[in-house]
């Protein structure tokens, strides 16, 4: 147990102070009675019965997904999208105009985004050029050196496709780093390298991101999970709007881990697709690389990414153009589609 950090020395101190809105289902959470404390129609309207405010705090999502991740309900948060757990991340800890956040480009986006709309200023450390990996030492630097609040890893990497570190590294990191360290896991279903969930009972800074967006196939859904320690889990529950998981989200979600068989077959099916579309485009000429993927998309460099993207896009094909991204000259990011779309690719190449 890393016994020198509190989460809480790092947290602005108007969050740490905040008592929090208590809504009508916080006070009373049972499921059977006379509900005349929130000031709902008591008409069923619908079929679905969506009158009555959802659960706040998700509890019986929150336990299958215990069940699956090998953790406590204490230890997850759930919010619309894993957009909505890295905003209130960045208003937990980051004050405007004068804390930082470091990343480490080429990364999501979403990350800058919310920083800037925060006015918190971002330090980076790239990522090494041409391998995409992290030197721990050098990340440790530059957190220091910065000041950082907040450090984001993305394993595997958006638009890269690597795990750009060992979960040791993660570890070690998480150890010496005084920070907020998150892993953002979006693929991690796709990849071979365990999850960091794994590493959260030995390290308070220590957060992990995953979503129902990429491998569950609900990207429509809008559902986010964060995995940390309960003190952290709980100031996020803190400053999250009430009701942010609507019913319809949290039944869907019960649905779809109840039948973990389809995504862990559409998994499979995507890796192999991945590793064949792989080797064809390795045989065309005007591709220069394919990085190797631990994700459900493939980076690759061509010759000239700008004109294949609109070579593409007339034959209606539409690929995400990563050129502009640092390390990324003449690089495409291209989503692992069906058989018949990887195929319409490969013949329109
Ligand atoms: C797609 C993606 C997400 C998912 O965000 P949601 O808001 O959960 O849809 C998160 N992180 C990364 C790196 C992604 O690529």
């Amino acid at each position: 147990m890393n016994t020198t950090k509190n989460i809480f020395d790092y947290l602005r101190p108007h969050i740490a102070a905040l008592k929090p809105y208590s809504s009508a289902r916080d006070e009373f959470s049972g499921s059977e009675g006379i509900f005349l404390d929130a000031n709902e129609n008591p008409y069923q309207n619908s079929e679905k019965a969506l009158n009555r405010y959802p659960d706040p705090l998700q509890k019986q999502l929150k336990a299958q997904i215990a069940i699956l991740k090998a953790c406590k309900a204490e230890q997850i948060f759930l919010g619309n999208g894993s957009d909505e757990a890295i905003d209130l991340l960045i208003r937990a800890f980051c004050e405007p105009q004068k804390d930082s956040i470091l990343i480490t480009p080429p990364t999501y986006g979403m990350y800058r985004v919310s920083a800037d709309i925060h006015q918190i200023h971002i330090a980076h450390a790239p990522l090494a050029p041409e391998t995409f990996e992290i030197e721990p030492e050098d990340l440790l630097i530059k957190a220091k050196a910065s000041k950082a609040k907040i450090v984001f890893l993305c394993s595997p990497n958006n638009p890269t496709g690597n795990c750009p570190l060992t979960l040791q590294q993660i570890a070690y990191i998480a150890q010496k780093l005084d920070a907020l360290l998150v892993i953002d896991e979006a693929y991690a279903d796709f990849a071979l390298m365990p999850s960091a969930i794994k590493l959260l009972e030995e390290h308070e800074n220590l957060l992990v991101l995953q979503t129902f967006s990429k491998a569950w196939g609900l990207a429509a859904l809008r559902l986010g999970m964060a995995f940390a320690n309960p003190k952290l889990i709980a100031i996020l529950n803190k400053i999250k709007p009430p009701y942010n998981i609507n019913a319809l989200t949290q039944q869907y979600a019960q649905k779809a881990l109840a039948a973990i068989e389809n995504k862990d077959k559409q998994v499979s099916e995507i890796k192999q697709r991945r590793a064949y579309l792989a080797e064809a485009l390795r045989q065309k000429s005007n591709v220069v690389k394919v990085f190797d993927s631990e994700a459900n998309f493939l980076l690759v460099r061509v010759d000239d990414a700008d004109a294949v993207y609109q070579k593409m896009l007339a034959h209606k094909i539409i690929l995400r153009n990563r050129s502009r991204e640092l390390h990324c000259e003449n690089c495409l990011r291209i989503t692992i589609g069906t058989e018949q779309e990887v195929e319409m690719l490969l013949r329109c190449w």
